[in-house]
């Protein structure tokens, strides 16, 4: 057995227990910019000579890809041995049938006969003195959550922030990005949506002018991901190992981390032994809420928003022929009236429906009367539509659940078409109806679940948020 595959085989059971003997980039080394890199031999920036030079001086080692224990494959990027992920096709280079690893191939393939290059994630990284130019206020709840994150940085330990949507987590990690930053850490905030990585890469890069800040995701300008300071989504970490002394997961519970092992793997894989690793969520998963209740997992929860409003508690309306007119293609009259009489007030409109065929359908039947445009996960001109609505020149915008975390319009109403269907889990209910009243010039927002039939899950988001405002009273 090769040395890397005794590697990977202990790696597999404990991502982080097994530390090869790297050298550390020198700091004015050029190669730094692939510091915690793993990355495929498509991937690699470097000519053959160079890569050799780096390996002899301990910078850079090479693993397998793929390897087969007792007819199991797994992969080595994406850590999956789920024999159906793993398919053969016809190599012209080896000649033969190679097999490749079909659950990561969306990050380009991975090949049985292509090894994977790791680079030494040791690296002298920048110590700032003063890295946050930000100059608002914290609330004493996100104060009181700020003061937990930065102790957790410190101990290197585990913590989960459970904030309500609008609680302002973002600037909450602010003292314990500046703490990491000081210190010359290493740092990356990923999250299972494209969406909240281009709405928080702004304001991350406004209030730390002078750090290196990096977004990395599917179709972004930037592809390097060598920055001090990354943020990603949860797919771009299949390209890290043991890099980030802080790990930081927002949106924890979202689609497709909270139920992709392989996802979990890589995030894991990418932080440092002993990282700090924060987790935020404002609906946390039942797996999150057991570990709570056993105090397996250190929490710091803020029932309250930055504005102190309480949460909009959604409205159910019963309409009993909407899925029958959704399946037409047509939408009931009584929600029609309900979205024109909206359009006479100050809001815009967010619209969600279950599928992109029914927001396609929404966006055509309202567009004779309204500016409207609707959006889905494939649709490439997405941040632009996205962008068009948040500068008001939209009145409604129609989307999948998309958009039902991480953005923030600062005045809209949420009205959920067919809210019955199941791709409106609570969790995602909690967070559509989280879109609402975000601003402190407009607290309040309506928001109507529109259905044809009462589901657990519209009585458990709506009790959610109820028992969420309570708490923020009595806080
Ligand atoms: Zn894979």
């Amino acid at each position: 057995m090769k040395a890397g595959d005794a590697m990977l085989k202990r790696f597999k059971k404990n991502p982080s227990s097994n530390f090869p003997p790297f050298q550390s980039f020198p700091e004015d080394s050029p190669y730094q910019f692939l510091s915690g890199k793993i990355l495929t031999q498509t991937e690699l920036p470097l000519p053959v000579e160079e890569l050799q030079l780096l390996e002899e001086q301990s910078l850079v080692m090479k693993l397998p890809s793929l390897t087969n224990t007792r007819s199991t494959w797994q992969c080595h990027r994406c850590g999956t041995d789920k024999p159906y992920f793993f398919a053969r096709f016809p190599h012209a280079g080896c000649r033969k049938k190679c097999t490749y690893c079909r659950n990561c191939i969306m990050m380009g393939r991975v090949m049985e006969c292509e090894p994977l290059y790791w680079f030494s994630p040791l690296a002298v990284w920048k110590k700032h003195h003063s890295p946050c130019q930000w100059e608002g206020e914290l609330t004493n709840a996100q104060s009181n959550a700020a003061e937990h994150i930065v102790l957790a940085i410190e101990k290197r330990e585990e913590l989960l922030v459970w904030a309500v949507c609008g609680a302002g987590k973002t600037e909450m990690l602010f003292p314990g990005l500046t703490y990491a930053l000081r210190q010359g850490m290493r740092v990356c905030l990923a999250t299972p949506r494209t969406d909240v990585v281009r709405e928080l890469f702004p304001r991350l890069t406004s209030s730390f002018p002078e750090v290196e800040i990096q977004a990395l995701y599917g179709d972004s300008e930037e592809k390097s991901g060598s920055a001090q300071l990354l943020m990603a989504t949860t797919h771009q970490l299949y390209r890290y190992s043991q890099a980030f002394d802080v790990m930081i997961i927002d949106e924890i519970d979202a689609f497709p981390f909270h139920n992709d092992d392989s996802l979990k793997w890589a995030a894991k894989r990418a932080a440092k032994d002993h990282a700090s690793q924060i987790y935020l969520t404002a609906t946390p998963r039942k797996k999150e809420k057991r570990r709570i209740r056993q105090k397996q997992l250190p929490t710091v929860f803020i029932p309250s928003r930055f504005h102190g409003y309480p949460l909009p508690v959604p409205t159910l309306k019963l309409v009993t022929t909407l899925r029958s007119r959704l399946s037409k293609g047509t939408l009931p009259k009584s929600i029609l009236q309900r979205i024109f009489n909206q359009q006479t007030g100050k809001r815009q409109l967010l619209i969600f429906a279950s599928t992109i065929q029914y927001a396609e359908n929404i966006k055509g039947i309202l567009s004779s009367r309204l500016l409207v445009s609707s959006v889905h996960a494939e649709d490439p001109a997405r941040a632009d539509k996205i962008l068009a609505f948040r500068n008001r020149e939209l009145d409604v915008l129609v989307t999948t659940t998309i958009l039902e975390r991480g953005v923030t319009f600062p005045s809209v109403d949420v009205f959920v078409i067919d809210a019955g269907h199941q791709v409106f889990d609570e969790a995602a209910l909690v967070q559509i109806a989280g879109r609402a009243g975000r601003s402190h010039k407009d607290p309040d927002g309506e928001v109507i679940f529109f259905h044809s039939g009462k589901t657990n899950a519209m009585f458990e988001a709506q009790e959610a948020i109820h028992q969420m405002n309570i708490k923020a009273k009595n806080q």
